[in-house]
């Protein structure tokens, strides 16, 4: 179940209560931010997620929220994916994945199969020359 906006309300505060005495402290505009950035994804392994990230006294801004590949999303439930049809205004033209679940680990830049189609240059063949041109 994605994020409603009273959903991100109520992490914001939580974060903001947990962040441990003498570690920086977060304000509730970026922690609003960062987890507006994982929305998309199930509810309960953001709120895990923003409680590990809130917890640890070493992260400096609440953007590890948003990094899925950092240590707090490491731990998530197992559900079955729900399927997402193919759609090209979204998808990666690398990979196919859409841009929501390209993350730091997908090994490449998003490139939008949009941008990919309007710089793609495709040069024509150089036509072959035909029997009667080749006989002297
Ligand atoms: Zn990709």
């Amino acid at each position: 179940m994605p994020l409603n906006d009273q959903d991100i309300r109520a992490l914001t505060y939580l974060a903001g209560r947990c962040r441990p005495t003498g570690a920086p402290r977060w304000d509730d505009a970026g922690i609003a931010a960062a987890i507006a950035k994982v929305r998309h994804l199930h509810l309960a392994d953001v709120a895990l997620s923003v409680i590990r990230a809130a917890d640890d006294a070493k992260a400096q801004t609440p953007g590890v929220i948003a990094n899925t590949s950092a240590p707090n999303w490491q731990e998530r439930g197992t559900r079955p994916v729900a399927h997402e049809p193919f759609d090209p205004t979204t998808a990666c033209d690398v990979c196919s994945l859409p841009a929501h679940r390209h993350t730091n680990n997908s090994g490449h830049e998003f490139v939008s199969v949009a941008d990919a189609t309007r710089t793609r240059t495709v040069r024509p063949k150089t036509r072959l020359p035909r029997t009667k041109e080749t006989q002297p």
